[in-house]
């Protein structure tokens, strides 16, 4: 072959080669690259899991805290699913009361310890005190009719209504002594417990305004079936601004924004 010809394929032939090893090359790039990426995947996914895990449980000043799960939280996983339909709940018992997402609970199903004596909380007092001052700015007064009731204050006061008119008018209009709300110390009547109340300027006022100081009218209208309790226009439940917020954004009344029930076992 002529030296010139040869030269010319040697050249071809070494070319060949050249792009055969750059292929290789670029081929082994998109390898390490995909690789990387997969690694980074895993990494952010054991990221986001482990962030997932346990719920720091706030400590709380002395009292045996006992975590318990709802049903809807044992698989967190699907609970993370379907979190916009059905909101998962974290209940918490101390010492015998219950709290579920920070909200002590008590009605028919949920009773406080007999041992229980709180006396009327002074944050719910302050938020009352301020509310009862704007009240009186728009000409209204308020007054706490029944504020913190004891264990024993509601022994006799069930008791009363069960020797006149039997157990099953008592249960109709008092709560059983361990299961009335103003015995958290975070419940009070306004003005007039009676009937009445719910067509005065006061009841309106308190309707629309409670919400501002932390309060929620615990006993909504129509709601009887769900709370166990008559529509009770003057029964303020305090339950600090954001919640009350949330609570009457929903329009629920608090049995149903936090799927429990009120019922009692007997
Ligand atoms: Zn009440």
């Amino acid at each position: 072959m002529p030296q010139k010809v040869e030269n010319y394929y040697n050249y071809i032939y070494a070319g060949r080669i050249h792009s055969r090893r750059h292929r290789r090359r670029k081929r082994i790039g998109v390898w390490i690259l995909t690789l990387f990426i997969i690694l980074l995947i895993a990494l952010l996914f054991y990221i986001v899991f482990t962030k997932k895990q346990p719920k720091s449980v706030p400590a709380n000043a002395g009292g045996s805290a006992i975590s318990v799960s709802e049903p809807a939280e044992e698989a967190d996983t699907s609970s993370r699913a379907t979190e916009s339909a059905e909101p998962s709940h974290t209940t918490r018992i101390i010492d015998g009361r219950t709290y579920i997402d920070g909200i002590l609970v008590v009605n028919k199903s949920y009773p406080l310890p007999a041992t229980y004596d709180p006396g009327l909380d002074p944050e719910a007092l302050s938020a009352f005190y301020r509310m009862q001052k704007d009240a009186s700015d728009d000409g209204l007064f308020l007054y706490i009719t029944s504020g913190y009731r004891s264990y024993a204050e509601q022994v006799a006061q069930y008791n009363i209504h069960v020797q006149n008119k039997g157990k099953d008018y008592a249960d109709k209009v008092s709560a059983r002594p361990g299961f009335s709300e103003h015995q958290s110390g975070l419940s009070m009547d306004i003005n007039s417990t009676e009937d009445s109340f719910a067509n005065t300027e006061e009841a309106r006022w308190i309707a629309e305004n409670c919400v501002k100081y932390g309060f929620i009218v615990r006993f909504p209208k129509d709601k009887e079936y769900i709370t166990g309790y008559a529509y009770e226009p003057w029964h303020i439940r305090y339950v600090g601004i954001q919640n009350a917020e949330k609570i009457s954004e929903s329009g629920l009344c608090l049995e149903e924004y936090l799927g429990i029930k009120s019922v009692y076992a007997d």
